[in-house]
Protein backbone atom coordinates (compact mmCIF):
# COMPACT_ATOMS: atom_id res chain seq x y z
CA UNK A 1 0.00 0.00 0.00
CA UNK A 2 1.52 3.60 -0.72
CA UNK A 3 -0.01 6.77 -0.26
CA UNK A 4 1.56 8.62 -2.36
CA UNK A 5 -0.38 10.16 -5.27
CA UNK A 6 2.32 10.07 -8.02
CA UNK A 7 0.62 8.37 -11.41
CA UNK A 8 3.43 6.73 -12.42
CA UNK A 9 4.05 3.58 -10.51
CA UNK A 10 7.70 3.09 -10.67
CA UNK A 11 7.80 6.41 -9.42
CA UNK A 12 5.89 5.96 -6.35
CA UNK A 13 7.71 2.35 -5.77
CA UNK A 14 10.57 4.85 -5.60
CA UNK A 15 9.46 7.31 -3.08
CA UNK A 16 8.23 4.18 -0.89
CA UNK A 17 11.89 3.70 -0.94
CA UNK A 18 12.95 6.84 -0.17
CA UNK A 19 10.34 7.35 2.79
CA UNK A 20 11.21 4.05 3.67
CA UNK A 21 14.97 4.97 4.38
CA UNK A 22 14.32 7.58 6.24
CA UNK A 23 14.26 10.24 3.44
CA UNK A 24 11.07 13.35 4.11
CA UNK A 25 9.11 12.88 0.93
CA UNK A 26 6.91 15.89 0.72
CA UNK A 27 3.85 16.04 -1.92
CA UNK A 28 3.85 20.08 -3.01
CA UNK A 29 1.95 19.16 -6.75
CA UNK A 30 -0.28 21.48 -7.75
CA UNK A 31 2.53 23.62 -8.46
CA UNK A 32 2.78 23.16 -12.19
CA UNK A 33 5.13 20.31 -13.68
CA UNK A 34 6.51 19.79 -9.86
CA UNK A 35 5.43 16.74 -7.97
CA UNK A 36 6.73 17.41 -4.53
CA UNK A 37 10.48 16.68 -3.55
CA UNK A 38 12.67 14.03 -1.65
CA UNK A 39 14.86 15.76 1.80
CA UNK A 40 17.76 14.00 3.03
CA UNK A 41 17.37 14.72 6.81
CA UNK A 42 21.05 14.42 7.51
CA UNK A 43 22.53 17.37 4.98
CA UNK A 44 18.94 19.03 4.04
CA UNK A 45 19.64 18.18 0.33
CA UNK A 46 16.60 17.90 -1.79
CA UNK A 47 15.73 16.41 -5.07
CA UNK A 48 12.91 17.59 -7.52
CA UNK A 49 10.44 15.17 -8.25
CA UNK A 50 8.41 15.68 -11.41
CA UNK A 51 4.69 15.01 -11.98
CA UNK A 52 5.00 13.64 -15.01
CA UNK A 53 8.90 12.62 -16.32
CA UNK A 54 9.63 11.80 -19.44
CA UNK A 55 10.62 8.48 -18.53
CA UNK A 56 9.12 7.10 -15.36
CA UNK A 57 11.65 4.48 -15.42
CA UNK A 58 14.52 7.23 -15.31
CA UNK A 59 13.19 9.40 -13.00
CA UNK A 60 12.59 6.35 -10.14
CA UNK A 61 16.52 5.40 -11.20
CA UNK A 62 17.34 9.40 -10.28
CA UNK A 63 15.41 8.92 -6.88
CA UNK A 64 17.19 5.82 -5.82
CA UNK A 65 20.67 6.92 -6.96
CA UNK A 66 19.51 10.31 -4.53
CA UNK A 67 19.22 7.99 -2.05
CA UNK A 68 22.21 6.14 -2.14
CA UNK A 69 24.14 9.24 -2.78
CA UNK A 70 22.78 9.83 0.72
CA UNK A 71 22.73 7.08 2.80
CA UNK A 72 24.94 8.46 5.79
CA UNK A 73 26.73 6.48 7.94
CA UNK A 74 25.22 7.54 11.64
CA UNK A 75 27.48 9.90 13.37
CA UNK A 76 27.58 9.38 17.38
CA UNK A 77 28.05 12.69 19.02
CA UNK A 78 29.90 14.70 16.22
CA UNK A 79 28.25 17.70 14.79
CA UNK A 80 26.73 17.54 11.51
CA UNK A 81 29.36 19.09 8.61
CA UNK A 82 27.97 22.16 7.61
CA UNK A 83 28.39 22.52 3.78
ZN1 LIG B 1 22.42 13.65 2.38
Amino acid sequence: MTRWSHSKKQVRDALDEADAAGFDVEDTSGHGHSWGYIQCTVDKQRMQVWSTPKSADNHAKQIRRFISRHSHPKQEGEPDEQL
